[in-house]
């Protein structure tokens, strides 16, 4: 039994890589997580989750280089998969691989998260949202970041997938994001899974390069990311369901 979740907004920087590794750590109390780097052009999940190092990374697989079980690493309670950084790597990877791939793991995971590119970069960069069941939709508080996040959410309607929640991230101090949320609510399917505030704890995980969980569990943006966790209720999905779903996704046309 397996669902898989896309972690995704419209621009980078947005705190997806942050937020996959928190919500998959958080998650990981209660189920067995699956973390791979679906980000396979500006792959960064190696580098908050102490992985920098590693030999065989998703671009391997994606080339038909490597198996995946080589790619799968035990992290922080949950199997990370990360991706390698060199444009070679980039050029190399089939991107519909990625599809062999998360079938593969779902055999294995109750819970796949994607951490996702930015999605309004490409049409080929939409794939995560396309293959999950379900979308987490990260924000910030402003209007161009839910304009994006509309989009994404658009995206994700196309091609049948749900919206499990959206979450406001880097939220300053000052800010009332509740006024802010409760628009936002009116127009996401999902509700608001947390709102997580921008915080010298995040930023030092990042150059410890450990997740934000591992790094600074007591405080308060890890409390916040443990709470989107409790929000998400994981469904149970046949695994089978899914692996055939997964190898059978229409990739949208390059562009
Ligand atoms: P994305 O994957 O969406 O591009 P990242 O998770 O890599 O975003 O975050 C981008 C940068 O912003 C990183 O340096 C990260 O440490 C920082 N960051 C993310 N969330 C926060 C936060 N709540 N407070 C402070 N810095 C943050
Ligand atoms: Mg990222």
């Amino acid at each position: 039994m397996v669902e898989a979740f896309a972690v995704a907004s419209g621009k980078g920087g947005t705190g997806k890589t942050t937020s996959t590794l928190a919500l998959g750590m958080a998650l990981a109390d209660s189920h067995d997580v699956t973390v791979i780097d679906a980000d396979t052009g500006m792959a960064n999940v190696l580098f908050h989750a102490g992985l920098a190092d590693v030999e065989t990374t998703l671009h391997e697989v994606l080339a038909g280089e490597a198996p995946v079980e080589a790619a799968v690493y035990d992290r922080f309670g949950m199997d990370v998969v990360p991706c390698g950084t060199s444009l070679a790597g980039f050029e190399r990877a089939d991107p519909t691989r990625l599809r062999e791939v998360v079938a593969t793991l779902a055999a294995e995971t109750d819970v796949i998260l994607l951490d996702s590119p930015a999605a309004l970069g490409s049409r080929s960069a939409v794939l995560p949202v396309v293959l999950a069941d379900r979308v987490i939709v990260v924000l910030q508080p402003t209007v161009p970041s839910l304009s994006d996040g509309l989009k994404v959410q658009e995206y994700a309607r196309t091609y049948g997938t749900g919206v499990a929640g959206i979450l406001f991230n880097r939220v300053a101090d000052d800010e009332d994001v509740a006024a802010v949320t409760t628009k936002a609510e009116r127009y996401f399917e999902g509700e608001t899974l947390a709102t997580v505030p921008e915080s010298d704890a995040v930023r030092a995980a990042r150059r410890a390069g450990r997740p934000l969980l591992a790094h600074a569990p007591g405080s308060t943006p890890a409390g916040r990311y443990r709470e989107a966790a409790a929000e998400l209720t994981v469904r149970d999905i046949a695994s089978d369901d899914v692996a055939d779903r997964f190898r059978n996704a229409v990739i949208p046309e390059q562009s």
